[in-house]
């Protein structure tokens, strides 16, 4: 009766401490870990290979300022404190935590970045559609055609664009004040086919068939570099800007939020 009794405790004690093991993740819990997950995001920030939009592509390096606003930690990639980050943000998200950004937990950050994209994708009505002056383009010689922009995207355009000249200061109006401006606005379907066929290589995530341009409410808007060239070495330019990172912390605040592969690339949600 005894022996059973003192069997039955040992079981009970088995069970509870089993289940602790399993509710305290271990792996990466301690400095010590979040250190190990830091020298390993240092080489996968580089190395890491996926692929997106029918590419190859290398490394995480050129989002760093997206993932350090979805972890909500502005700390340097390669630190303890930003795989603290990553580990909080695994377990909110119900992957097994370990501070590590690898295929993975890259590849659920870029399906949580695409899920905040625009849904509606129909093209724009003519009344929807407004003239925007070409003061407010890139391209001064841009034609009346293809200054057509959502009217309600476009007043919170110039809404954001107040905003980061006020809170950017010179940083903003430097670069003879191109910063921001729009590139392409709305794209009707014919010129979208044009365009496509005129660069025929530019891959399924370059010039999409049902492009979100032809709602008028997708604004690319220049950042830095070559406008709209998906280069490594551009995008890298056009990363480190601080009107690109002023974007990132402050488009949603308007409501446009961003396409994680193209840095110039904003919609409107509203
Ligand atoms: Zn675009």
């Amino acid at each position: 009766m005894y022996r059973k009794k003192y069997f039955a405790t040992l079981c009970l004690a088995a069970l509870i401490l089993c289940c602790h093991g399993n509710a305290v993740p271990m792996k990466g819990a301690g400095m010590n870990s979040f250190e190990t997950a830091a020298t390993r995001n240092a080489q996968l920030r580089i190395q890491l290979s996926w692929h997106f939009g029918g590419k190859s592509q290398r490394g995480w390096n050129l989002y760093v300022p997206l993932i350090s606003r979805l972890i909500e930690a502005e700390a340097d990639p390669d630190s303890p404190e930003f795989a603290r980050g990553v580990y909080r943000w695994q377990q909110d998200v119900g992957l097994q935590p370990d501070g590590i950004v690898d295929q993975e937990t890259w590849m659920k950050m870029v399906a949580t970045f695409q899920s905040q994209r625009m849904k509606f994708r129909q093209a724009a009505t003519p009344e929807n559609l407004f003239q925007a002056p070409v003061a407010d383009f890139y391209d001064p010689t841009r034609s009346d055609d293809l200054r057509l922009v959502d009217r309600v995207a476009y007043d919170a355009y110039k809404r954001m664009i107040s905003a980061a000249q006020a809170e950017l200061g010179p940083a903003s109006k430097s670069n003879s004040g191109i910063w921001l401006k729009i590139i392409s606005a709305y794209r009707s379907p014919a010129y979208q086919a044009a365009l496509r066929r005129r660069s025929p290589n530019s891959g399924r995530a370059g010039l999409a068939m049902r492009s979100p341009h032809f709602s008028g409410r997708a604004l690319d808007l220049y950042v830095g570099g070559e406008p709209v060239s998906t280069a490594d070495a551009n995008r890298r330019i056009q990363v480190s800007q601080p009107v690109y990172q002023w974007l990132v912390r402050n488009a949603a605040r308007f409501g446009f939020y961003p396409y994680f592969y193209e840095p110039w690339h904003w919609e409107y949600r509203g």
